[in-house]
């Protein structure tokens, strides 16, 4: 027995009003696509974890361990900017919460079978979105970005219905919680204030305890909270979302369905469905096809994160009880937010500290990069090396216009000459990554992977947990997406 757990199901103790206890629905003739050894270490496993007789049952759900209670959870949301009402784990179900000697973390089966919340879905994810969602989890830890993790990805032959016949999969997810706003705007909504009590106070208790003081966590006072815990919560939530949105950005990260289901509670980044990395700088981008009205485009994403703030907002201002308070704990995502994106492109551009009078200097780069929608990843890592090197070429031939550059060449290398420039490269090669699961990397590891062959997963994991190491020998998987590139179609269909 591989998967010997000291399972602990807190959020099951909350009670039938938030959770369905179910089993996961078998799949015939599983297998393994892929795994990740850190996660695995996370959760005290041993390497080899995966060989023993269970686990390959256990994670794609035909085989529930002793002392798990797979359960699915109920929450609502705004989709796409409407009030879309009772939604829920629809695929995903959770085994129950481990816990390691740091935190607890849950682990959750994504695609396991239909559940009360599936709707018309199948409860099932494709093969193609699976492998997505398992290594874009892992490439955003490597990046430091506060993320869901992924433990493995099992596979069945089971034909599933999309556009096109597809075969399933199951991700095994892990995180501290996998709570989303929307739970807060499921029993807020509903009028039911006691569990919406009961859920504040849990996630208080186990993620945030300063608030029960009235204390935002990382703050030391709050008068302007008057001691309110949920209006503490909704500042640490708002600042934690702020400090992610700025990682994102500065990564060229576009999540694709920011809707408030798809916002963990936890600042997490969470449901990889049609998110993209940038390729060409361009702030418009809209990475999700189905998304016409390009709501969550790249450059829409923090107002789109505070818009969904305020949603959570609303759903604690039962607790909250004043409406001024909830306002003051939202006010701070507009304070964290600029911020935190000033000194992380500051980073970027290899600065020690960032001042106010650097913003025009961060705000001529983007838009220079914008004018031409040169390689957003290519970009910052050359300019990385040119630090240290202070040979221009292999940036100014990412530009057509070169004019422009040199102008703008001309006011960094000043401001740069502020800066020690083996400190600046160091911390721009540990900020600006050679590896993003670009994708068409994404798209090369799907196609191998169609074919059973699961050796490019493993490769492509190894470098996006490591992502700002150069890796000698995948400089292919570095460089600028090819022709095809253009033609993959990310949508909501998974
Ligand atoms: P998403 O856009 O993936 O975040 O999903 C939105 C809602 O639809 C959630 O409640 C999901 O659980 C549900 N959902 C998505 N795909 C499926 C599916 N294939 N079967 C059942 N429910 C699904
Ligand atoms: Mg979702």
């Amino acid at each position: 027995m591989p998967l010997n757990f000291e399972w602990h199901n807190g959020f099951a103790q909350l009670g039938n009003a938030f959770v369905t206890p179910l089993h996961p629905t078998p799949l015939p003739a599983p297998y393994w696509v892929g795994h990740s050894r850190a996660v695995a270490q996370q959760l005290g496993l041993p390497d080899d974890w995966h060989t023993a007789a269970d686990a390959l049952a256990m994670a794609v759900g035909n085989h529930v361990p002793q002392g798990a209670a797979p359960l699915a959870s109920v929450y609502s949301g705004h989709q796409f900017g409407v009030w879309a009402g009772q939604l829920g784990d629809g695929r995903a179900l959770m085994l129950g919460e481990v816990m390691t000697p740091e935190t607890g973390l849950e682990l959750q089966l994504k695609g396991a079978g239909r559940t009360p919340y599936s709707r018309g879905g199948d409860g099932r994810a494709v093969l193609r979105s699976s492998i997505r969602e398992f290594l874009c989890s892992e490439a955003m830890h490597g990046l430091g970005i506060p993320t869901t993790r992924a433990l493995c990805i099992s596979g069945s032959d089971a034909p599933i219905l999309r556009e096109e016949l597809e075969t399933a999969a199951v991700v095994t997810r892990v995180a501290p919680s996998f709570i989303r706003f929307g739970h807060f705007e499921h029993f807020a909504n509903n009028g039911l204030h006691v569990e919406l009590k009961k859920l504040a106070d849990y996630v208080i208790e186990r993620y945030y305890p300063s608030c029960a003081q009235g204390l935002p966590e990382g703050h030391e006072a709050a008068a302007h909270l008057q001691g309110n815990p949920y209006a503490a919560l909704l500042q640490s939530v708002s600042e934690r979302t702020a400090r992610l949105l700025a990682q994102w950005q500065a990564v060229g990260f576009c999540h694709g369905v920011m809707n408030t289901d798809n916002m963990s509670i936890l600042g997490l980044t969470i449901d990889y469905g049609p998110f993209q990395f940038l390729d060409g700088f361009d702030p418009d981008h809209i990475c999700n096809h189905s998304d016409h009205q390009g709501r969550y485009a790249y450059n829409r994403q923090p107002n789109i994160a505070y818009w969904n703030l305020f949603c959570l907002g609303q759903a604690l201002l039962p607790l909250i009880g004043e409406q001024e308070l909830a306002l003051a704990a939202l006010e701070s995502y507009k304070a964290v937010f600029p911020q935190a994106l000033m000194s992380r492109f500051g980073a970027k551009l290899g600065l020690s500290e960032v001042t106010d009078n650097d913003r025009t200097l961060i705000d001529d780069t983007l838009k220079l990069l914008a004018r031409e929608k040169v390689d957003f990843p290519i970009f910052w890592r050359r300019l990385s090396h040119l630090v240290l090197t202070r040979e221009p070429d292999a940036v100014r031939d990412l530009f057509i216009e070169r004019e422009a550059f040199e102008h703008w060449l001309l006011s960094y290398s000043e401001r740069l000459s502020q800066e020690d420039r083996g400190l600046a490269a160091d911390l721009m090669l540990k900020t600006n990554p050679k590896f993003v699961l670009r994708n068409h990397v994404g798209e090369l590891v799907i196609r191998a992977a169609k074919q059973k062959d699961f050796a490019p997963l493993q490769e492509v994991l190894a470098l996006l947990e490591n992502p700002y190491q150069e890796h000698a020998g995948f400089e292919y998987l570095a460089s600028f997406p090819p022709a095809w590139a253009s033609t993959i179609e990310i949508s909501c269909s998974s």
